[in-house]
């Protein structure tokens, strides 16, 4: 059960709620964001309807909802209408606008940058992509730049209006990345990383949550419901492919699994179709799925050359390519009443 509070509301309202709770013998778990609070009832089994009455007539209680899934805070019953997600000054997930990240899988250089966010921005992209921190299977393999590629996202970013959209891959890094960046990612091998999730949770920048790589919907939505508990009310999904029993593509890009979180959670919800494929090929139709789909934005490895990319060549698409698929992007936006980005500040 969560008991909703109004937006704002005043200190003695929401302790006299919690004073119930505690005299009920009741578990309460108070998730404040920055305009609501919201108080889960944990261990709630029986007299559901006394219950119900008896929060529902507090002061400052905007409403009361019984909620018998796993995840509750993100889940479609403890809100009627789709969280938008604001990221940096401009961009907004979950509206009619569709967000769309673009840049190379890792920062590999300044130029490799500058000339990424310029072709980027010019094609209508509102946030430039990159790992300076980078998850590599193999520990032999090219790690990241670290904060070098933090600053040179930073500056890329800015120059062309861009906001940053880089992964975070451990705790002690959080404090640094967030000086950088606008939206922190959780990759996929990281998505049940609690500690790193509960971290998350505590400070103010958004969150790009990957689903993981053999995760179910539901997993995925227990993560959220873990950054979004600790009162970051700024969380959003991206699938970005499941591991199957096919190799002919490098993940299976799970688009049901967009329609079906959406109508689980009424948070925003984005595909990544180039870890999803693998293939630089599949990036273009898997992105128009996606937005068909209902997406409410992609996320899309480019790189000025793929043949010489430190990671994940095959799948990124080139500068041409890229602003190839923003053009064929938007009759399919438009037929799902969406549409594509602004363009950017000073492309
Ligand atoms: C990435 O975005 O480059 C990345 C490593 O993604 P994932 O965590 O989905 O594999
Ligand atoms: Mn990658």
């Amino acid at each position: 059960m969560i008991i909703v509070m109004r937006p704002h509301v005043p200190e003695d309202e929401l302790a006299a709620v919690t004073s119930l709770i505690d005299a009920l013998h009741l578990s309460a778990h108070v998730s404040r964001g920055a305009e609501r609070t919201i108080v889960g009832l944990i261990g709630v089994s029986n007299d559901k309807e006394t219950l119900l009455a008896q929060f529902g007539q507090m002061d400052g209680v905007e409403s009361v909802v019984p909620i018998s899934k796993s995840y509750k805070l993100v889940s479609r019953e403890a809100r009627e209408h789709r969280t938008l997600v604001r990221v940096g000054a401009r961009i907004v997930f979950g509206g009619e606008e569709l967000a769309i990240c673009a840049g190379p899988c890792s920062v590999e250089s300044r130029e490799q940058l500058l000339t990424t966010a310029d072709a980027v921005a010019r094609a209508g992209a509102n946030l430039l992509r990159g790992g300076a921190f980078k998850p590599r299977s193999s520990p032999y393999a090219f790690q990241g730049l670290g904060v070098d590629g933090l600053k040179y996202l930073r500056e890329a970013a800015d120059l062309h209006g861009l906001a940053v959209v880089t992964e975070v891959l451990d705790v002690r890094d959080i404090e640094v990345v967030a000086q950088h960046a606008d939206l922190l990612q959780i990759g996929a091998r990281n998505m049940q990383n609690f500690g790193l999730l509960r971290e998350l949770g505590r400070q103010p920048k958004p969150v790009l949550l990957k689903r993981g790589l053999s995760a179910t919907i539901e997993e995925w939505l227990m993560a959220a419901e873990y950054v979004y508990g600790g009162g970051n009310h700024g969380v959003i999904l991206c699938e970005r492919g499941i591991r199957s029993f096919d190799p002919q593509t490098r993940n299976v890009l799970d688009l049901a699994a967009i329609p079906v979180a959406q109508s689980l959670t009424h948070l925003p919800v984005i595909a990544d179709p180039s870890h999803g494929t693998g293939q630089r090929a599949l990036v273009l139709p898997m992105s128009l799925a996606a937005v068909a789909a209902g997406a409410d934005g992609l996320i899309v490895e480019v790189h000025p050359n793929p043949a010489a990319a430190l990671s994940d060549g095959p799948q990124s698409l080139t500068l041409p390519l890229f602003a190839d698929l923003m053009r064929r992007l938007t009759p399919i936006a438009r037929a799902v009443d969406r549409r594509l980005p602004e363009p950017a500040l000073a492309a």
